[in-house]
């Protein structure tokens, strides 16, 4: 590349440093000491940065005043869309839909492209089997397969066919390596894991991201094997690129290099050096390299070409986006482009996951006096979920907005307005949990309004007097956007205590209680489980009011199936469908303890609702499943008396293997819609493939035998055939 060799160091070394520059761009200009940075050079991208004309400004200096004309890379953490806020992906995921999945990301890259934004760190692809890790929320939750099938389609949706047309966005794949396994769920937490965890149930998502052509990766925060992602070269080159192929960029996650020497790793000069020769090319704001590279150059620590290779890297994807034939590219539309509306409601509505629906309490009528109660009731700013960087809140309704306009008998707005004239009264009961300066933190920073802080006495009766009015009381309960998400990590996944005080005063009065469960990870729903009638999980979206009411009065089914185990009891964690068997087997549902078995005093074994569960408004029924030596099929029946859809699962268990091997593992799934009455054939073609792991070598292997299927509506499916593959 004949630009690599005209430049000077301190612009190879510029090219490979990325600043967040926030709000100090507001008004830049080259004779700011910030402007000038830019102007000669020193940056090479920029992040978290928002609005056409501040990345315009800044792209403009960039282009016009450096030396070589080198554009600027824009990057922001398009999470789950932009302005246009879909579920969070956990949400997503849990639609089990991946034409719905590819399309949110085909719709985030559209907008955040027509303002400006290049590259986007997502998708975040980390298995996390323990929800008391907060960014459980921006995975698709404990399954490889699944975890595969939602990273390519999300990476397929945001760079299309070409990288170079006008939407597509630049995705980076997350956290590279098994930042989901941060010990005790307390993020940036030690892992320690054993190779073929890694290979068989931590890798397959990064390089399924990586093999469908994703543009760059992301280290992650942790140690892997003792040495941090950042600097781990077994990790980002003998894996990452030597392995898998990959032939993108590789970014370190915030200021991850400065943080090096706090996991005893010495000195920084030393640790911005090994970050490159491990196979890093750009650093994310801590200027280690930028600051420390000329010298390890003159003391021989790094060589020429070890910067070369990085910043020819990073050339190679500024010029695969287009980015040197029009460094305006992503800047030139004057009108900013927003993602159907109609859309957004329609995915939110179909990741909700109906986790009991007692007597079919849902859907309700729209007509009568209904309560709204809870501290995620009226919230604008929260609705749309935890990492919502684009978020215009003032667009959004509430969902008491939502509601009120679902049961008018006219409404301005799509999402109501033929109800019969019900009556709506919203109280939000409680604070969000017992300590101010948590719930305070958890606001502070994302949050220009956030869930304001409560007398707790005055609350809970403004609460039981409107519950006292209503024919049904719906519960508006749970985490607020920030409560999952990045340092969000929990001990307690019940419902936090004012919350669950409130439901236990609502209990006395009687009436229907539906609870609408607002979380970013697999909550405790025992208590709950057991005292109300109807629960649904919802992960939030800027469109979240108007699903929910779509939902609950029965204009739309819930969709969603759940992507993570819902414990019975946080001590259960980590809680996953695919584990091992023990030599001291007991039934998941084993009513009592049995000594000196793999049991629990406490609980037993199984999850409160299993991996794969949702329920809808309808019912289905699989046949038993047959096998023609090389296809298993399943006659599926839509048994009740509305059309409805369902996600149909196969499993496999190999029975016996050179090591042990999962109980069983999702291997394929398939979505389907049926009229009442009516019933699908559902194949599944049983490859080598799926019944093929990473043995003792690390090698990708198949080993004859006998093998069970399973083939029903989740991951507790005793539908099964036992087949023999030679
Ligand atoms: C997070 C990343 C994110 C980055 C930039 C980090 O703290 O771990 O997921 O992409 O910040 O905002």
């Amino acid at each position: 590349m004949q630009l690599l060799q005209e430049m000077t160091l301190r612009e190879k070394l510029g090219q490979m440093n990325q600043l967040a520059v926030g709000d100090i761009t507001t008004g830049l200009h080259k004779d700011t000491p910030a402007g000038q940075r830019f102007a000669a050079g020193e940056v090479g991208s920029v992040l978290n940065i928002k609005g056409k004309e501040r990345i315009m400004a800044l792209q403009k200096l960039v282009v016009e005043q450096s030396r070589l004309h080198i554009p600027l890379l824009v990057g922001m953490d398009v999470i789950h869309g932009y302005e246009t806020l879909f579920p969070i992906p956990l949400g997503i995921a849990s639609t089990w839909d991946m034409e719905a999945v590819e399309q949110c990301a085909r719709y985030a890259a559209h907008e955040a492209t027509s303002d400006g934004i290049a590259w986007t760190f997502s998708p975040m692809v980390d298995i996390c089997i323990d929800p008391r890790w907060g960014r459980q929320a921006e995975g698709a939750g404990e399954d490889p397969y699944l975890g595969s099938k939602v990273a390519e389609a999300m990476v397929r949706g945001y760079q299309g066919d070409d990288l170079k047309a006008p939407h597509s966005i630049l995705a980076c794949v997350k956290h590279f390596a098994l930042y989901g396994a941060a010990e005790s769920g307390r993020d940036y937490n030690t892992v320690d894991m054993s190779r073929l965890r890694m290979y068989n149930q931590y890798f397959p998502p990064y390089k399924a991201a990586v093999q469908a052509g994703a543009g760059s990766v992301m280290s992650s925060f942790n140690v892997v094997d003792y040495v941090p992602a950042t600097a781990n070269k077994w990790l980002l080159t003998d894996v990452l690129r030597k392995e898998w192929g990959f032939k993108g960029m590789v970014v370190t996650d915030y200021a991850s290099i400065n943080e090096m020497d706090r996991h005893g790793m010495g000195e920084r000069k030393y640790n911005a050096a090994n970050a490159l020769k491990a196979g890093t090319d750009m650093e994310m704001v801590s200027e280690a390299f930028f600051q420390t590279f000329e010298e390890s150059l003159r003391d021989g620590t790094i060589t020429m070409a070890d910067i070369d290779s990085a910043v020819y890297r990073i050339l190679l994807i500024k010029e695969k986006l287009g980015l040197f034939e029009n460094p305006y590219k992503y800047l030139e539309e004057t009108a900013q482009y927003h993602a159907p509306k109609d859309f957004a409601r329609k995915v939110t509505a179909e990741s909700f996951v109906l986790l009991k629906n007692q007597d079919n309490l849902l859907p309700l009528k729209k007509e009568g006096t209904i309560a709204l109660i809870g501290p995620l009731s009226e919230t604008r700013t929260d609705i749309s979920g935890t990492w919502s960087v684009a978020q215009t809140p003032e667009k959004y309704l509430t969902l008491r907005e939502g509601l009120e306009q679902k049961i008018a008998k006219s409404s301005p707005t799509p999402w109501g307005g033929v109800g019969g004239g019900g009556r709506l009264l919203c109280a939000q009961g409680c604070n969000l949990v017992d300590s101010k300066q948590v719930q305070d933190a958890v606001a502070t920073g994302h949050n220009t309004t956030p869930i304001p802080w409560v007398d707790s006495e005055k609350a809970m009766q403004e609460a039981m007097d409107i519950a006292r009015q209503s024919d049904v009381i719906v519960c508006a309960m749970g985490e607020c956007a920030w409560m999952s998400g990045e340092g969000a990590s929990r001990t307690d996944l019940n419902m936090p205590a004012p919350q669950r005080r409130l439901l236990e005063e609502l209990i006395t009065l009687g009436k229907p209680i539906v609870l609408l469960n607002f979380s970013g990870r697999a909550t405790v729903l025992t208590w709950e489980q057991q005292h109300l009638p109807a629960i649904m999980n919802v992960w939030f979206g800027s469109e979240c009011a108007a699903a929910v009411a779509d939902v609950l009065f029965g204009d739309a089914e819930p969709g969603g199936r759940l992507t993570v185990s819902m414990p019975k009891a946080t001590g259960q964690v980590p809680l996953y469908y695919n584990q091992l068997n023990t030599g001291r087997h007991i039934a998941d549902d084993h009513p009592e303890y049995v000594i000196f078995n793999s049991n629990y005093l406490d609980v037993t074994n199984g999850p409160l609702y299993p991996f794969g569960y949702g329920l809808g408004y309808t019912t289905f029924d699989v046949s038993p499943i047959s096998y023609d030596g090389s296809k298993a099929s399943v006659t599926v029946t839509n048994t009740g008396s509305r059309e409805g859809s369902t996600v149909v699962q196969l499993y496999i268990h190999d029975i016996a293997a050179s090591i042990s091997r999962p109980i069983r593992e999702l291997k394929g799934f398939q979505r389907i819609t049926l009229q009442p009455g009516k019933s699908q054939v559902i194949t599944f073609d049983i490859t080598k493939d799926m019944l093929s792991f990473y043995g003792s070598d690390l090698r990708y292997t198949f080993e004859p035998g006998d093998f069970d299927l399973y083939i029903g509506f989740d991951s507790h499916t005793e539908n099964k055939a036992r087949i023999t593959v030679q």
